[in-house]
């Protein structure tokens, strides 16, 4: 048995194959490119409410050291293991070397259920978490930043922790941090505002009118309610399907996004949201629209569903979405289908941590406006990059966006040699 054992990590595998191949890539090489550099578990024995004592289980996956410190997010969520562990620090890889981040990709988190657990616990978890992890990380080493299930608090608990057992205050070991913090101005938003960007961009290229267009969003966390509101309120798309872990809404004259963020900021989730029809979350996303952004978990769209996806544009919010299996029956319908991949689509919010760490090593003050110009244009540049060489070699986007990626750090580590 393998330690990365996990259906996630294979399917980041067998992605990573099918551009090795395109790349011919020598099977010498393969491995060395693919396979993490180094993985830590962690045993988080921690104070319950009731008295108990409990132990969580924690990872930290570094994926490559070869263009600089890792950069990834931190995930709570109940089943998380080292393999789905590994392969969104793979993801994260070839996410920062597409878009030229000076970074190998990382990712780690804890496997808990942070809806069950008291603020307290919550605490608990996450300052025990970074104890553990001080040995491995550092802002010249690993720089943590959210994901699913954590949030601008617990980066903040995160980097006083850290502080303190460093004996002053390091606030550019975290990214995502509340801006009373160190945290810089647009990253809450970031993720959403870049999906929106490129969605606008895809409007553009195929023609379409906003006005005119309707959207089902996958996923009511940071990345899909902030898109919603963005293409709902500023872009003029009407949301006809939003949904969450806990139910899935449908209306066809449209779903009134502000109150169902506030419906959430006040809930927690959607639950009790009563704008639409109930329907089942699987089905929604084979339901007509122009614009399909899952932005919850990975493999939603997988072989039995791709050939039944009625959008004109696949926007990945999340990492992962889009199995290699339904991406064969995507590439066929790739004149129906135009795929914006998680790597580039969902790019902006680890663009906007890299502001943040620049702007905390350098003691920078950027404003929002600054910040938002500067996660455009980086994100532009990529996706005329990934539209150029997806038209030139006649490859799918995906294809085209993770080589781009994939061959930075090829080129980076034929340059550097192997040693000794
Ligand atoms: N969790 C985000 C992602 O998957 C980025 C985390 C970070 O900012 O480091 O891209």
């Amino acid at each position: 048995m393998h330690i990365y054992d996990d259906a996630v990590f294979t399917m980041a595998c067998d992605q990573f194959q099918v551009i090795a191949d395109y790349l011919n890539i020598d099977k010498n090489d393969r491995d060395r490119l693919m396979m993490p550099k180094r993985s830590m578990a962690v045993t988080l024995p921690v104070h319950m409410d009731d008295g108990s004592t409990k132990t969580f289980q924690g990872y930290r996956v570094q994926h490559h050291l070869t263009l600089g410190p890792t950069k990834g997010g931190t995930r709570f969520s109940p089943d998380l293991s080292m393999g789905e562990t590994a392969a969104l620090a793979m993801w994260m890889s070839w996410k920062c070397a597409l878009n030229n981040l000076p970074y190998g990709g990382a990712k780690g988190g804890v496997a808990c259920d942070p809806s069950k657990l008291s603020r307290n616990e919550l605490e608990a978890v996450s300052r025990r978490y970074m104890q553990e992890m001080i040995p491995f990380v550092g802002p010249h080493t690993d720089i943590m930043g959210p994901d699913m299930g954590t949030n601008e608090q617990v980066m903040a608990w995160f980097m006083d922790t850290y502080s303190v057992y460093q004996g002053y205050c390091v606030n550019e070991i975290v990214t995502g941090k509340p801006v009373s913090v160190g945290g810089t101005e647009g990253r809450r938003e970031s993720t959403g505002r870049g999906v929106v960007y490129l969605v606008e961009r895809a409007m553009d290229m195929l023609k379409m009118d906003p006005e005119k267009s309707t959207a089902i969003i996958q996923g009511f966390g940071n990345v899909g309610s902030v898109a919603a509101l963005s293409l709902g309120l500023k872009t003029g798309v009407k949301i006809v399907g939003i949904s969450d872990h806990t139910v899935a809404l449908y209306n066809p004259k449209g779903i009134d996004v502000k109150a169902a963020d506030q419906h959430v900021q006040k809930k927690g989730n959607l639950r009790a949201f009563d704008e639409g029809d109930r329907i089942d979350a699987n089905e929604m996303l084979e339901m007509e629209c122009d614009v399909l952004v899952p932005a919850a978990v990975d493999r939603v769209i997988h072989e039995k569903n791709a050939s039944k996806l009625k959008c004109r544009i696949l926007a990945e919010g999340a990492n992962g979405p889009t199995t290699p299996e339904a991406d064969l029956i995507l590439n066929k319908r790739w004149d129906e289908v135009f795929v914006i991949p998680d790597i580039l689509c969902n790019a902006g919010g680890v663009i906007v941590s890299y502001f943040e760490w620049v702007q905390g090593l350098q003691s920078y003050l950027w404003t929002e406006t600054e910040v938002t110009d500067k996660l455009f244009r980086i994100l532009e540049h990529s996706f005329s990059q990934v539209i150029r060489r997806a038209k030139a070699d006649k490859v799918s986007h995906r294809t085209a966006a993770m080589a781009t990626g994939v061959e930075r750090v090829m080129k980076a580590k034929v340059a550097r040699g192997l040693f000794p």
